[in-house]
């Protein structure tokens, strides 16, 4: 079949923008009205109309496009399919896309606000209005304002899918409220990254690689996996090859050339002895790290009496590493010491097309695997491949987020339930501690948003929430924003119904790729309605139900709570185009697309469509490179205006003005440089050594606490790892797509053959796994595919419902008894596993699948890094048959020993509480929704 090239403006980047076998995509001149055959009515040839319209997958981070097909006839979504002018995800999407119409034509979904009537937690609701919803907490929140309780509003969030919009919102009212689910998730990585250059993410230029090393399983269900997938195959195709560090044989690591099967949290110590390799073997750029790297800095710092040259530096760099020999890594990872050498020389040959990345799975699992993601980037570092063709970017180079109308100042209030004392370094917040907090006395909550957030049962120590959930003095007023309905929903005061991913606005930016594009999501059937000249002022109007979107919700919100302005508040909900005016959706997105995104506005003029006309057909936009370069922007030479009174530092380069640091000094030019203290990169980190942790300043390795010689197998003790993903599954909120749950509705515990023998069991059998401070109860895996000594199950099943016709999916979840006994422990049984049952959809009878899987969360304790303040997941468990007693499913847990793990945790921390400066934590470090410089100081 012959290629089809896209038009040349949706692919600026160069990249292959030829697809081949689309044939079948309707071109666009074709959206309005495309025709196909009805195949049911086969062999007839029946004509089925349909209105495409593009809009944003929601069901993971990556921001795929997706074509919505309305049927004409019925003005209902058919079906969803890829939008190949979509530069991330080219029209290509993994399972979950195509699902989205489950959601939609979910039968269990929420289709009304719901308010609490009984006791928080009794599953007693009643319907009632959106009017007393917003007034509710429009009433409470403004008293919280009003009287200075700024730090008693929060908000939430799971699944932001949206970039800017909140933080706007939140700015506006003045609030030091945004809880994340970072620290669950990736705070560890993104400490590593950011100690080195400043930026928290890394975007690999796999397309173009010549090495690929991946450490997660980034073909099925990596960070962004699908856009990266494809171009990690891409890379493969043009003679990249692909390493894969990962204890279990994911997708991933059976498609790569090599399998690294490393124990879990020893990867820092192999990615060292790469380095020394690469050090001593002379792999290096050398020209790249003598410009780059902030060895004057280190040289001076720890070895002023020795000569400041680059050359000393690599010398006393091999000095440092000589521990990390192969045989060392060797011992540590049980990978073999003529692979890691061979590794190694494979990078270092690779050099600037050596492409690489790391997310969640070692960083998130151990106690210091934040050194993993930094030891990674030190391999880039090394290679010179720091935003080169072929190497790994900073996310900020190639993701855009464009500005809004109008932006709040920064919030002048800090929030200690959020970023507490003890953890100075955190990355994110340190959401999994509000449960400890608010029992503690730190403070309390007057309004608590949950918005696609289920923390009962994503987080640890899943009844420590339960028991802040249904304690009105800690948390006073909480609604679960919510699609679809949630262990945490239940204990909720508001359910409030939102829009799945075409039911809503958003606008979304991913670092996929070298590239800057914007994706905009929209609520397909109000578009379809106005494409059809019908009027709609509001989204629910088109949405089913009485179900909104969230954007239209913060502006109403928030006019109440400042319904005069005399807070300040409303004027960042007021019309850009109609002083004085309630500020209607379309006018927020439209003032973005004609003021924000460069080139927009040309290329829509080409096609005789305004901005947000072309946004609405095509759904995505590319920035052309000559607008927005994504290649090492740290090169970029500062311009004479730019140094205008600034000053110089003759030893490090650094040019500062007024105080801020704006470039550095190489080789005589004034360069940009990146976002760190010493606008170079930071192998030798200050901040570090000057908030309390020495002994990490430069790269390491940190035995993890599931390190080899704490687990004892003779004694039944085996490493587990509780994190990996399914690819089919959402975590949280695909209990309402049918399709996905048809083809992944178990959990089973992999065990290797070895350890089943020993433990005495087989495929099928039930099993005990003891956590410190309970079990629960699986079936077995025997496979081959996980390391010997660990066992891994994934977190994305055991959904649960507390009644039979309410609560979580049908299609997901297990009807369990759960409750606690005077001493603080919690049971949980499953009373009836997953069952067919009747509703509009003729599918829900057919349901076949039956136990539904497992939840372990609720038996894990919180683990928070000291230092990322991440959970870290993976732990040491008892692994053993099931006694007569246990069932499927069961789970027991002791919240006396939870808070006792929570306290041992907490002792490892060095609070900085004492310091001349009064800084809470340092001011060039990334915070999330960034309060105001004197925030930062203690008061
Ligand atoms: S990778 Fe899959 S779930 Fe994620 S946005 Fe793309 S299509 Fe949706």
């Amino acid at each position: 079949m012959a290629e089809i090239p896209l038009q040349q403006h949706f692919a600026p980047s160069g990249e292959q923008m030829t697809v081949r076998d689309l044939a079948s995509c309707p071109p666009p001149g074709k959206w309005d009205d495309w025709v196909e055959y009805d195949a049911k009515a086969w062999p007839r040839k029946v004509e089925k109309h349909y209105s495409i319209i593009p809009t944003i997958c929601f069901n993971c981070e990556a921001a795929c496009g997706l074509l919505a097909y309305i049927d004409k006839q019925t003005g209902r979504v058919k079906k969803f399919e890829g939008n190949p002018y979509h530069p991330g995800s080219r029209g290509r999407n993994c399972a979950k896309g195509p699902a989205t119409i489950n959601q939609v034509d979910d039968p269990e979904r929420i289709l009304y606000p719901l308010k609490r009537v009984g006791k928080r937690g009794e599953g007693k609701w009643e319907r009632t209005t959106w009017e007393e919803v917003l007034d509710t907490f429009a009433t409470k929140i403004r008293a919280a304002i009003v009287e200075g309780r700024r730090d008693e509003v929060m908000y939430h969030v799971g699944r932001p899918g949206h970039d800017g919009y909140m933080e706007r919102v939140l700015g506006a009212w003045g609030v030091d409220g945004h809880n994340s689910h970072t620290n669950v998730c990736s705070s560890s990585a993104r400490f590593g990254y950011q100690v080195w250059c400043g930026a928290d993410r890394p975007s690999p230029d796999h397309a173009n690689a010549r090495f690929i090393l991946l450490i997660s399983s980034h073909l099925e269900t990596g960070h962004y996996f699908n856009p990266q997938a494809q171009r990690i195959i891409e890379g493969k195709m043009k003679g990249a090859k692909l390493a894969v560090m990962d204890p279990r044989l994911s997708n991933t690591a059976s498609m790569a050339d090599y399998w690294l099967p490393t124990w879990p949290g020893s990867e820092a110590a192999v990615l060292l002895a790469m380095t020394r390799i690469i050090l001593v073997e002379k792999l290096y750029n050398r020209e790249y790290m003598r410009r780059w790297v902030n060895w004057q800095e280190y040289l001076m710092a720890e070895h002023p009496g020795e000569p400041q040259t680059f050359d000393r530096f690599i010398e006393l760099l091999i000095d440092l590493y000589a521990e990390y020999t192969p045989t060392f890594a060797s011992q540590e990872s049980g990978l073999s010491e003529e692979t890691i050498v061979d590794i190694a020389r494979q990078i270092g040959h690779a050099g600037t097309a050596f492409a690489a990345h790391t997310w969640r799975a070692a960083t998130a699992g151990n106690l210091g695997g934040w050194q993993v993601s930094r030891a990674l980037w030190f391999l880039s570092v090394l290679t010179g491949s720091i935003g080169t063709p072929g190497g790994t970017a900073l996310n900020t180079w190639n993701k855009f987020v464009p500005a809004p109308f109008i932006k709040p100042g920064p919030s002048e209030v800090w929030n200690e339930l959020l970023f507490p004392p003890e953890y100075p370094l955190s990355n994110y917040e340190m959401s999994i501690l509000l449960p400890y907090f608010l029992r503690e006395g730190r403070g309390k909550l007057a309004a608590y948003f949950t918005r696609v957030y289920n923390p009962v049962w994503t987080n640890p120590d899943g009844t420590a929430w339960i028991e802040a959930l249904t304690n009105e003095q800690q948390i006073e007023l909480h609604a679960a924003l919510t699609p679809v309905w949630s262990e945490t929903a239940w204990y909720a005061d508001y359910v409030l119904p939102m829009g799945v991913g075409s039911e809503r606005h958003d606008l979304m930016s991913q670092e996929t790729h070298a590239a800057r594009w914007i994706g905009f999501r929209q609520p397909v059937l109000r578009v379809y309605k106005e494409r059809n000249g019908e009027p709609v002022t509001h989204t629910y109007q088109a949405n089913p139900g009485e179900v909104w979107e969230e954007d239209e919700f913060w502006i109403e919100l928030s006019w109440r709570i400042d319904p005069d302005g005399s807070l300040g508040i409303r004027k960042y909900f007021e019309s850009p185009y109609r002083p004085g005016q309630k500020l209607a959706i379309e006018e927020y997105y439209r003032w973005i697309f004609e003021n924000s995104v460069p080139a927009l506005p040309e290329a829509a003029a080409q096609e005789n469509l305004s901005p947000l006309e072309y946004m609405r057909k095509y759904g995505s936009f590319e920035i052309p490179q000559e607008k927005a370069a994504v290649y090492p922007l740290n090169e970029r030479e500062l311009k004479p205006v730019d140094l205008d009174g600034a000053q110089i530092d003759e030893k490090t380069g650094k040019i500062t003005r007024n105080g801020t640091t704006v470039g550095v000094m190489i080789d005589d030019k004034a360069h940009e440089g990146f976002p760190t203290l010493s606008r170079k990169l930071e192998f030798y980190s200050a901040t570090m050594q000057e908030w309390g942790w020495p002994e990490y300043a430069i790269p390491g390795y940190i035995r993890s606490h599931v390190h080899r010689a704490n687990i004892n197998h003779e004694q039944g003790e085996y490493l587990l790892i509780p994190t990996f993903r399914l690819p089919t599954l959402i975590h949280t909120r695909s209990g309402n797509a049918k399709w996905l749950y048809e083809i992944s509705n178990a959990n089973p515990v992999w065990i290797h053959p070895t350890d089943a023998e020993r433990i005495g069991v087989q495929t099928g059998d039930l099993l005990r796994i003891t956590t410190e401070i309970g079990y629960y109860v699986n079936r077995a895996w025997i496979t081959d595919g996980i390391h010997p000594g660990v066992v891994a199950c994934s977190h994305h099943l055991g959904r649960w419902r507390l009644e039979t016709g309410q609560g979580t999916d049908r299609w997901s979840s297990a009807l369990v008894s759960l409750g606690r006994d005077q001493e603080g422990t919690w049971h949980m049984r499953h009373l009836e596993g997953t069952q067919p049952f009747e509703s509009a959809d003729p599918d829900s009878s057919r349901i076949f699948w039956r136990e539904g899987g497992v939840h372990q969360n609720l038996t894990f304790p919180v683990h928070p890094d000291p230092i990322s303040g991440m959970h870290c997941w993976h732990q040491k468990v008892t692994v053993e048959p099931a006694h007569p007693e246990d069932g499927y499913g069961d789970v027991y847990v002791d919240t006396s020993k939870a808070y006792k793990v929570y306290q041992d945790w907490l002792a490892m921390t060095r609070p900085q509480t004492q310091r001349p400066d009064d800084l809470r934590r340092p001011l060039w470090m990334i915070r999330p929704y960034r309060p105001a410089a004197s925030a930062f100081k203690r008061q």
